[in-house]
C-alpha cells in the first residue's frame, strides 16, 4: 500500500532550477506549495550509487533528513543505445566543469562518441526520471518515468534545459528544446514519474 502525502508543503530536494521549474509546473493542479533545496539551503549529497533509484534515494532522504518535512527527489538522465546506455546516471557529470555544468560540451561529447563509432540512424535513446519520496521515519516510495525517442545534431531549440536541444520524442519531429514548456510536460519523463507519484500518493 502507497503511503499518501498529506501535507501542504512538499520539499523538493534538487538544486537544478530546470527540473524545479518543471516540477512545479507539474504539481501546480495539486494544490501543494512546492519548496526548493536552495531556498532551504540544504547541501547536495554526493551521488554514489550507480541507479537512477539509489541517487534518487540518497537525494530523498538527505533532505527528509535534514529538515524533517517529506521530500521528493528527481534522478534522471538520457541512455543512448549505441553507447550502450550511456550517460545515463552520469548525464550530469558528462557537462562537469571546473567551473559550473556545461550542457553544449556535454551534447558536444554525446555527438562526437556516437560519430566514433558509426552509429546509424536513427540513434535511439531514452530519457529516465526515477521520483523517490521520503519520510523523516525512512520511509519512502518510488516512482520511475520514462520517454523514448532519438537524439539528433546539430543542437535545436532554446527552451528547456540540459540535453533537451538533441532529443527528438517519439511521434515528434522538433527537439525538446524547440518546444514549449506545456509540449514538453504533456510527454516527458518527468511528467510520467509525476502522474505515478501524484496518482499513488494523492490518490
Ligand atoms: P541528476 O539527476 O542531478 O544526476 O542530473 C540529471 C542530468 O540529466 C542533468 O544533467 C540533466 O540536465 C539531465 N536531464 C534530466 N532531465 C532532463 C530533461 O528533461 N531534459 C534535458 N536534460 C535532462
Amino acid at each position: 500500500m502507497t503511503r499518501k502525502f498529506t501535507g501542504s508543503r512538499l520539499l523538493i530536494a534538487t538544486h537544478n532550477q530546470g527540473k524545479l521549474d518543471e516540477m512545479t509546473r507539474l504539481l501546480a493542479p495539486f494544490g501543494v506549495q512546492v519548496i526548493g533545496a536552495a531556498e532551504m539551503n540544504l547541501a547536495e549529497p554526493d551521488e554514489t550509487e550507480v541507479t537512477f533509484v539509489g541517487n534518487a534515494r540518497i537525494k530523498a532522504h538527505a533532505a527528509a533528513k535534514a529538515t524533517g518535512m517529506p521530500a521528493l527527489s528527481d534522478d534522471s538522465g538520457i541512455e543512448i543505445d549505441a553507447l550502450d546506455g550511456a550517460p545515463g546516471v552520469y548525464t550530469a557529470d558528462w557537462s562537469e566543469t571546473p567551473t559550473g555544468r556545461d550542457f553544449v560540451m556535454a551534447m558536444t561529447r554525446t555527438h562526437n562518441e556516437l560519430e566514433a563509432i558509426g552509429a546509424p540512424h536513427p540513434r535511439t535513446a531514452r530519457f529516465c526520471c526515477t521520483l523517490v519520496i521520503a519520510w523523516p521515519d525512512g520511509h519512502d516510495e518510488v516512482f520511475p518515468g520514462e520517454m523514448s525517442g532519438r537524439v539528433t545534431w546539430p543542437m535545436r531549440g532554446e527552451q528547456g534545459h540540459g540535453y533537451d536541444p538533441i532529443f527528438i520524442p517519439d511521434a515528434s519531429d522538433i527537439t525538446l528544446g524547440e518546444m514549449t514548456r506545456e509540449q514538453k510536460n504533456k510527454i516527458s519523463h518527468r511528467a510520467n514519474a509525476v502522474a505515478k507519484f501524484t496518482a499513488g500518493c494523492f490518490g
